[in-house]
């Protein structure tokens, strides 16, 4: 049995349910409690505050956590990391009242900063050579400028949103932060013969992100022109279609060239152009 820790609220918390139940492991999310089995895999999952994550898997209360990057430095990164899973992208920035002019980095040097990541703020501001004091708080850091508590901020930023609420603006990024899976440094073999298998199926839900799959008829004369649009996963598949000149071709595109890439397959001759969703990809 793997006991993995995840976040029981917050951002973190529906993405890290939802790649868990696409990984095959189901879980009674209505259940609200602390320790819960799956069903369908070995695994139990153990919610836990964010910051509460790092520590429980370095010291093995868990053995694995999802948790975000921010947590992990914060906390000294003393699991060990294994994945870099992609969602929940944010960065740790600094932020200073909108109606400030900026000239740079000094202007923090004897100002008071609000943030719940004192680790992380006080290494970068010794590399940027500033001194400023921490103002220490666990949560709303944002309020901070606006109550007289701080000069500035440093906080996670995902659309800006909540800066730009509360009459701060952001001027510089401390650290980008995105969702992490963390291990125990020395988890039994039976365990880590879990958390290999729970990657091989993370890694083929993070392969099918972001990609497409292309089916479409090519006039047999274009065809080369036609490869040379789909690169495919080692090469596109290629059928030759009943009536002899046309032949049916398979592959996988970006889908952040999709509009491009269709476009330029029109031109080509391309008809009954089929794309479909790919849910997992194994390579
Ligand atoms: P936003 O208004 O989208 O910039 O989000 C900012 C607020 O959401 C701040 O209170 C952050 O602490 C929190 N936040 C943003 N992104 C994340 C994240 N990936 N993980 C945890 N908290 C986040």
């Amino acid at each position: 049995m793997l006991r993995i820790a995840v976040q029981s609220k917050g951002r973190l918390y529906d993405e890290t349910m939802a790649l868990l139940e696409e990984a095959g492991i189901r879980l009674n999310r209505g259940k609200r409690v602390l320790l819960l089995s799956a069903k369908g895999f070995p695994v139990e999952t153990l919610f836990l505050r964010d910051d509460d994550i790092p520590q429980s898997v370095a010291h093995g209360v868990a053995d694995v956590g999802i948790v975000g990057e921010n947590e992990y430095v914060e906390k000294g990164r003393k699991a060990r990391l294994v994945k870099r899973l992609g969602f929940s992208r944010c960065r740790l920035a600094l932020a200073i009242p909108k109606d400030e002019a900026y000239p740079g980095k000094e202007w923090f040097e004897g100002k008071t900063i609000a943030t719940s990541y004192p680790h992380i703020l006080t290494d970068y501001l010794a590399r940027q050579g500033v001194k400023a004091e921490l103002h220490v708080i666990s949560g709303s850091v944002e309020i901070a400028p606006g109550i007289g508590l701080a000069d500035a901020i440093c906080d996670l930023v995902s659309s800006g949103s909540t800066l730009a609420g509360h009459q701060l603006k952001e001027v510089e990024t401390v650290m980008p932060s995105e969702a992490l899976l963390i291990a125990h440094p020395r988890l039994t073999a039976d365990k880590q013969a879990i958390l290999d298998e729970l990657l091989f199926r993370f890694e083929a839900i993070l392969a099918a992100e972001g990609k497409k799959y292309v089916l479409l008829n090519a006039p047999g004369n274009r065809l080369g022109e036609i490869l040379d649009l789909l690169p495919g996963m080692k090469s596109p598949t290629v059928t030759p279609l009943a009536n002899g000149e046309w032949v049916s071709v398979q592959s996988v595109i970006a889908e952040n060239r999709f509009w491009e890439i269709i476009g330029k397959l029109k031109a080509l001759g391309a008809e009954g152009i089929l794309i479909l969703p790919i849910e997992k990809l194994i390579v």
